[in-house]
């Protein structure tokens, strides 16, 4: 006999009510985590609140309140931080997990692509995500491999089938720039070296490259639309173009097509303007903003991630054409952020890691916004609820607040009043687990 509507619809009832009924089991057999933070900031407000009680449960937050009104669940296990400062985890949006710095005595960029065996960079890339979740960061957006190929995939994959610790990853892989536009550069004609990016010349090599790093796992695409920089007749910062207006829309179309966004490496000039009429969805760098690229980033909605620190490391001297530009390009920079924020651009934290040695502090970038203008609170903002909205994961990263994912970190003192604080963290809980616990009771 043929099953009626009805017998199909009684079935469809039970075993979804079996499946909410396990669900339901499951959520109260999860561990349950008490935080009692003295001082909270949850990312997204515009002021701190005191003595407030979060409540985990497995990896997720159900409930942030007053300590007065809250009722400790019973066989929760408690965390006393009722002398600290309570954030959401922190969120890099430029980093290079494969990169090791580019000191010029330890040979700089190119021995890392011509010396380093693969083997060596993924291990010293496990232990700079070991680093970043040390330090607080337990999101990372990384931006391109430098040459060692799809090694972040991998490296995600190993943090998240618990291998190594590290924070949440989003990948680019390989990035992608034009023929005389990315080093390797300088070495005989007749030589073959390995390049830092992938090569396109063309819409259509351009969109094969976009379609292969998405087919290997690649989260986000990295497009370099900028090259070469130098000082101008008059004075200004000049950067090489990379990619035709033709060879990054296509990639924007084909990575949009994914549900996927690109973020653009864009210094300033000709390359910026095709990176913003292209449709990139992150301008990385932006050391000089015109004031019509600032518009048109209000306007599309295009972030900003602005990445000072790099900038001051490793200058040529002073009255060398070099030297002018290193000098300028921080100059610039600087103003350029003023601009953007000042006209509403929406920023988010980021440091390039990788181009800085990972044993420095990922949180020395603060310092330089609030010394440019921002207020430390929003300077916070951007590491945490801003920069997960850059990711599309508003309200699950980035803030304190009740279905969150239980990214937690702690410092001792007062960050809006110290935004060093921030390069001390002393407790670090990443997915609901507690990765470091210093604080003193
Ligand atoms: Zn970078």
């Amino acid at each position: 006999m043929m099953p009626t509507f009805e017998d199909i619809m009684r079935i469809v009832r039970a075993s979804l009510a079996a499946v909410l009924f396990s669900f339901a089991a499951w959520a109260q057999s999860a561990p349950v985590t008490v935080i009692r933070a003295g001082t909270l900031i949850d990312g997204k407000s515009d002021s701190a609140r005191h003595n407030q009680v979060i409540v985990i449960r497995g990896n997720r937050i159900e409930s942030v309140t007053d300590a007065a009104a809250a009722q400790t669940p019973a066989a929760a296990n408690v965390l006393d931080l009722s002398h600290a400062t309570v954030l959401p985890g922190l969120i890099d949006t430029h980093t290079h997990i494969f990169l090791q710095g580019e000191e010029p005595s330890e040979g700089g960029y190119d021995v890392q692509l011509l010396k380093f065996p693969l083997a060596y960079r993924a291990a010293r890339a496990t232990v700079a995500v070991r680093r970043a979740l040390e330090q607080g960061f337990t999101t990372l957006r990384d931006v391109e491999t430098e040459g060692a190929g799809y090694g972040d995939v991998g490296i995600k994959q190993a943090i998240n089938e618990g291998h190594i610790p590290g924070p949440r990853l989003f990948v680019v892989t390989r990035a992608i720039s034009t023929t005389g536009g990315y080093p390797l550069e300088g070495y005989a004609p007749e030589i073959e070296v390995p390049k830092g990016a992938q090569i396109i010349d063309g819409p259509v090599e351009a969109r094969k490259a976009a379609r292969e790093q998405l087919d290997h796992g690649a989260d986000w695409i990295k497009v370099y639309m900028t090259h070469r920089s130098w000082v101008g007749k008059n004075g200004e910062l000049v950067s090489q173009p990379t990619l035709t207006l033709d060879e990054i829309k296509a990639i924007v179309d084909e990575t949009h097509g994914w549900g996927k966004k690109v973020a653009c490496h864009a210094y300033s000039g000709i390359g910026l303007h095709r990176a913003l009429d292209g449709g990139c969805d992150s301008i990385e760098h932006g050391l000089d903003l015109d004031d019509a690229a600032v518009a048109q980033m209000v306007k599309q909605g295009t972030w900003y991630v602005p990445t000072f620190s790099v900038y001051y490391k490793d200058w040529s001297p002073e009255n060398t054409p070099e030297g002018k530009r290193d000098r300028l390009r921080v100059s610039a920079h600087g103003q350029s952020f003023k601009k953007a924020m000042k006209a509403g651009v929406k920023i988010a934290f980021g440091t390039d890691m990788g181009g800085i040695p990972w044993t420095e502090a990922i949180a020395q970038e603060f310092p330089h916004m609030t010394e440019f203008g921002m207020s430390p609170m929003d300077a916070i903002r951007s590491a945490t609820s801003r920069a997960a909205e850059l990711l599309d994961r508003q309200g699950q990263l980035g803030e304190i607040r009740p279905g969150a994912l239980a990214d937690v970190v702690a410092v001792e003192g007062d960050p809006l009043r110290d935004i060093n604080e921030l390069g001390r963290v002393r407790f670090v809980m990443k997915d609901g687990q507690v990765f470091k616990n210093e604080v003193h009771p």
